[in-house]
């Protein structure tokens, strides 16, 4: 498979556009998941070995594995658009046409910087068009984003492009809350910050609508 920065500049899509997209390498999927498995866990067994840490204890033997397992079937899984979740849409029979909000979505990620996690809520609204889309959906979509080595601006980014694709509409809301483990636990080490992020797009560019949406997710 292709990169996809590549795939999106030959669209002749603008740089704003291609620096919202996760810096992959050309050959980014050449290896298949078990190939990337096994590199992997050679490579974190030389890290804890590194460590100092005696990798023939029965707690620590099978870590290099799981470490490696995890990272290429769960937690970076949205890397590969591969797995990007397949969503259906119904026709909008009941012509709603009002904003539609999900709020509270649990968010997962890592950050790109540290590889610690981020957790945090976010909250996605958008405008029906003639066509629904099922509500799982977007919790859906916003875990495959989540599942990359991210930074929050980028990854509210990719949520709010997604949602534009996939409902259609430019008319989409995305609001990050988020606390960022290498804040919390090291460095700085403020265990009260979160991190906000939000973009507006079409009609939540309207003061009004805006704040109709920021009411509903208010807790
Ligand atoms: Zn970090």
């Amino acid at each position: 498979m292709q990169n996809t920065v590549k795939i999106e500049e030959e669209n002749g899509l603008r740089v704003e556009d291609i620096l919202k997209n996760t810096p992959l390498r050309e050959n980014a999927f050449e290896l298949d998941d078990v190939e990337k498995i096994d590199i992997i866990e050679k490579h974190f067994r030389r890290i804890m070995e590194t460590l100092g840490l005696d990798l023939t204890d029965d707690s620590l033997k099978e870590t290099p594995h799981r470490v490696a397992k995890m990272y290429v079937k769960e937690i970076f899984s949205g890397l590969n658009p591969a797995n990007k979740p397949d969503i259906t849409l119904f026709e909008n029979k009941y012509a709603y046409n009002k904003m539609l909000v999900e709020k509270d979505i649990t968010l997962y990620s890592n950050c790109e910087h540290h590889f610690v996690p981020i957790i945090g809520k976010v909250h996605v609204a958008y405008f029906p068009n003639k066509q629904v889309v099922g509500l799982s959906k977007l919790n859906r979509l916003v875990q495959y984003y989540a599942k990359r080595p991210q930074v929050q601006e980028r990854l509210t980014e990719q949520i709010a492009e997604g949602l534009k694709e996939i409902l259609n509409t430019q008319d989409v809301a995305v609001y990050v809350e988020a606390e960022h483990m290498c804040v919390q636990s090291r460095g700085i080490k403020d265990t009260n910050s979160s991190t906000i992020t939000a973009v507006y797009s079409g009609k939540f560019e309207s003061n009004d609508i805006k704040q109709e949406f920021l009411a509903y997710i208010r807790k």
